[in-house]
């Protein structure tokens, strides 16, 4: 019966008798091969009490070994698509925008358009694909809304139709 081990595992052997070199001195080897005949697996030695065998390799009986660790492969990488997967959402941040929010587009025919799961649509709510294609290109551009008061770019949030950055909109309020 062959241990569970595999590629990459630190095993220590953990018989005085079996093997002469890879016996309870040695302390870390790593299995890199668990598919030899015999179901047999092959060890390199990495560390050993007597300094012996250090860097060689030797195809031996998973029974006589023990696991000292095993290194788990990265599972990084896979978070951003977990938390949002939605094809037009990514184009969205690609442009800077959100799904749902409406925008204006420089020169844009049917302003305000609109990003949804869809597709770009426009103030008719016809889907634009066209202009979503030029945006991508870099054709098209997205206005940003600038401050009715200062011309300013920085938070400007639409009121109605005066579209006001966060410090106009305080001033205004403190009036
Ligand atoms: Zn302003």
């Amino acid at each position: 019966m062959g241990r569970d081990f595999k590629v990459g595992d630190i095993v220590k052997g953990n018989s005085e008798t079996r093997y002469n070199l890879t016996d309870a001195d040695m302390t870390e080897a790593r299995v890199i091969d668990t598919d030899c005949v015999g179901g047999k697996i092959r060890i390199e030695v990495l560390k050993h009490e007597q300094e012996a065998g250090i860097g060689q390799e030797f195809i031996v009986d998973p029974e006589y070994f023990e696991l000292v660790r095993r290194e788990e492969p990265p599972t990084g990488g896979s978070e951003l698509e977990l938390v949002d997967d939605s094809k037009m959402a990514q184009v969205a941040r690609i442009l800077g925008e959100e799904l749902g929010k409406e925008f204006y587009i420089v020169g844009g025919r049917c302003n305000p358009y609109k990003l949804t799961e869809n597709g770009l649509f426009d103030s008719y709510d016809q889907l634009a694909t066209v202009v979503l294609s030029e945006l991508l290109i870099g054709k098209l551009e997205i206005k940003k809304p600038t401050c009715a008061h200062c011309g300013g770019t920085n938070e400007v949030i639409q009121q109605g139709n005066a579209p006001m950055c966060k410090q106009c909109a305080k001033e205004v309020l403190a009036k």
